[in-house]
């Protein structure tokens, strides 16, 4: 079960605060211990895992543990392949349109855009070939436009979507159920992932940088249906984003991450351990609830804007209010106090500014509960 003690142990270890940031994110104090024990000589071999050969047989079973596990964590079955990659999530945005936008005959592909991630990845697409936005523009992302009213191209090579917008904190909890059955879905989850349990067999593709649930950045997660990635056709993408080659050598076509691999194998197993993403999904209800709570029993104090079906359980954004405006004054008393508490991280991004309290699988209850108490406080001392 949910261990919902201080898995970041900020009050065992007197130096380690509570951080509640987007990503880089904060990892359970029992992993790193664990990473700090193996420090000088991984499993007797005498060198750090990142000293040792990609090629080495220490490695070998780091990588093939990683992919064993996130298979059962997930229920992946062998008709899609498990990568693990460089370039983050971003070098994704390239790689999709590269290896799939010629899928299908009308050589266009549908964006779903619900906020920065989901625009930069259709922004990146335009460079490829032909993209649809499936809902218009928005300067203000605080909804899901209705699916009756989205665009969709007949035969779409592909749909894609964002589960979790990061920034501005709008989660889809369902897949989209207007998309025609036989068009691929492919999802961003890199803030979600590993929060709650989903139906892989709905998606072509899921991908999801580490370092938000699952450890340390540069490393992207994709899992792919291998049948999509035979009937490619493009014979022009760059080697690396070519997930036939990445597929062929088992994601070490050159040198992987070695030690973000180490550290996702790491989290993975850590994950299982917790009881798997029932208990992570229980874990970001009871968590996201709090703050919720917290918000909208603030008499206008905190103002969270995006309608309730799409509050997202881990990125929470905030505004602090006085006389009906957002106050800038107030926001940075609240994060120079949240300092002194121990909790740091909290500044909304520039995007659309405020607080920004982010809830991933390292945060525990108890320091979510700690924060809220704070926020209380704050509230009762500067209103
Ligand atoms: N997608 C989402 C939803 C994200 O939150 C982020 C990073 N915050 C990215 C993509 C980009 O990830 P990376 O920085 O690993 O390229």
């Amino acid at each position: 079960m949910t261990n919902d003690s201080s898995v970041n142990g900020c009050c065992e270890h007197s130096e380690r605060k509570v951080n509640f940031g987007p990503g880089p994110a904060q990892l359970p104090l029992e992993v790193l211990k664990n990473v700090q024990a193996e420090f000088l000589s991984y499993n007797g071999s005498g060198s750090n895992v990142m000293e040792l050969s990609h090629r080495s047989s220490a490695f070998a079973k780091i990588i093939q543990e990683a992919e064993q596990d996130i298979r059962e964590l997930l229920s992946v079955p062998e008709s899609y392949a498990v990568l693990f990659l460089q370039g983050g999530a971003t070098a994704q945005f390239s790689a999709v349109p590269l290896n799939f936008l010629n899928l299908k005959s009308s050589q266009t592909a549908d964006y779903l855009v619900t906020g920065y991630w989901s625009e930069k990845a259709a922004k990146e697409a335009e460079k490829f070939g032909k993209i649809n936005w499936v809902v218009p523009k928005s300067d203000k992302y605080r909804d899901v436009p209705s699916e009756s009213t989205w665009k969709l191209t007949e035969n779409s090579s592909y749909f894609y979507y964002c589960s979790n917008e990061t920034i501005h904190g709008i989660e889809l909890e369902d897949i989209p159920s207007i998309v025609p059955k036989d068009t691929p879905i492919i999802c961003d989850m890199s803030s979600n992932f590993l929060t709650r349990s989903f139906d892989i067999t709905k998606f072509a593709m899921v991908f999801a940088s580490a370092q938000k649930n699952f450890g340390a950045s540069g490393l992207v997660l994709v899992i792919v249906r291998k049948d999509l990635v035979e009937k490619s056709t493009n014979k022009s993408i760059p080697v690396t984003f070519d997930y036939k080659v990445q597929i062929a050598n088992a994601s070490m076509y050159n040198t992987p991450p070695t030690f973000s691999v180490y550290i996702a194998n790491k989290m993975f197993n850590w994950t299982k351990r917790q009881g798997g993403l029932k208990s992570m999904n229980q874990l970001s209800d009871k968590k996201s609830k709090v703050v919720y709570e917290t918000i909208d029993q603030s008499n206008g104090f905190y103002m969270n804007v995006i309608e309730n079906k799409y509050r997202s359980r881990v990125n929470i954004p905030l505004r602090i209010m006085k006389d009906g405006t957002a106050n800038e004054k107030l926001e940075s008393l609240f994060l120079s106090e949240a300092i002194k508490a121990n909790m740091i991280e909290l500044k909304g991004h520039r995007a659309v500014g405020g607080i920004r309290i982010s809830l991933y699988n390292g945060v525990s209850l108890q320091e979510t509960t700690k924060l809220v108490d704070f926020m209380r406080i704050f509230q009762k001392n500067n209103s």
